[in-house]
């Protein structure tokens, strides 16, 4: 071994360790960002969304800082561990998705110096064996693997399928051409839900599993996405029509000026629909910076004026909000000691 040899072995370890020290700090902040929702003032609905769209983390690398930090909050001797380089990332990531379990802590020695895939092993036949699997992995029915094909003009030199194949080892019948806007999925359906495909494919002579799916999904977007139902709705709802069993945008305003006694929690759908197509189906929480939140799922209505304090059913005084941003405005509105009662367990520590 030269000179030069040794002196670039000694220089990895260095920088190895030095990266493994900031790590062990990183886990730490992490698990009290999550504990604070810190991550709520930034403008994100959730410690994973910082972490990929704030701090431009990798939905994988992301995802194992997470598990890793939510383990290091029920074993702290993990971080020491990771420190040492005992333990690594993705092991404590495998471990994570056993929180539930009364047992974890005494499996950690275990896993000392073990690969990801032996800790995989370990921890599933040592969950299986004492009966604690995990809700996390008993509830995992389906498992859903994306790769997003690369543009034409990312793709290597050897062409763009060469680059495929690379890409997707596995033949795919279903599609023989894939462009850049395509997405290939694998999934695994339960058996009945692969019976309920072939039956669609049977009654759909021509199409293929991917078209059936897409109409599948394609109907069943129209059904539950707010948004959809509002551009559906609008025509008759907005012209002043009433609906039956719904009412008016000026029947909605007229009620908001009832008695206290006679007004319900109950937004009336006219409202409903205004504000989710104002807000564009969009939690409309922005953070000091001007970042608007980026969530589109599980949205719910927030009262700019607190309904409690005699806030209406009105468009004006409702806003879309992410269940984050809710609480948020919440705890802004009542204080911390009202929500910590309210919310039980749930605490928002003080800034
Ligand atoms: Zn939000």
């Amino acid at each position: 071994m030269t000179h030069r040899d040794k002196e670039l072995i000694h220089s990895a370890k260095q920088h190895l360790g030095d990266e493994l020290a900031a790590l062990a700090k990183f886990l730490p902040i992490l698990a009290e960002i999550e504990s604070r929702k810190a991550y709520l003032e930034e403008g994100f609905p959730s410690l994973f969304k910082y972490l990929t769209l704030g701090l431009n983390l990798s939905e994988s690398s992301a995802a194992k800082r997470i598990g890793a930090a939510r383990l290091g909050r029920v074993i702290p001797k993990l971080f020491s561990m990771i420190e040492s380089g005992v333990i690594h990332l993705s092991g404590a990531y495998v471990l994570s998705k056993y929180l539930e379990s009364k047992t974890l802590p005494s499996i950690l020695p275990l896993c000392v110096n073990k690969s990801r895939d032996e800790i995989d092993r370990l921890a599933r036949n040592y969950f299986a064996s004492s009966s604690e699997l995990s809700v996390a992995s008993t509830r995992e029915v389906v498992r859903l693997r994306v790769r997003r094909v690369l543009p034409v003009e990312e793709q290597s030199d050897d062409g763009p399928m060469t680059n495929l194949k690379a890409a997707f080892p596995e033949p795919n019948q279903e599609c023989d051409t894939i462009l850049s806007t395509e997405v290939r999925l694998s999934i695994t359906l339960s058996d009945t839900g692969f019976k309920r495909l072939e039956r669609l494919k049977q009654l759909k002579p021509g199409h293929n599993f991917a078209s059936i799916i897409e109409k599948a999904l394609e109907m069943y977007q129209s059904k539950i996405d707010p948004v959809g139902r509002v551009e559906r709705k609008e025509p008759s709802k907005f012209r002043g029509d009433q609906v039956q069993g719904e009412i008016t945008c000026a029947q909605a305003q007229d009620q908001s000026t009832k008695p206290r006694a006679t007004v319900t929690r109950h937004i009336p759908a006219a409202v409903r629909h205004q504000v989710y197509r104002r807000d564009q189906g969009q939690c409309t929480f922005m953070s000091v910076g001007g970042m608007r939140c980026c969530e589109r799922g599980r949205l719910e209505f927030d009262h700019i004026q607190p309904f409690a304090m005699g806030g209406k059913h009105t468009v004006e005084n409702l806003r879309l909000r992410c269940r984050g941003h809710n609480q948020l405005a919440a705890r802004v509105a009542y204080g911390e000691d009202f929500m910590r009662r309210k919310c039980g367990g749930l605490t928002f520590p003080g800034k």
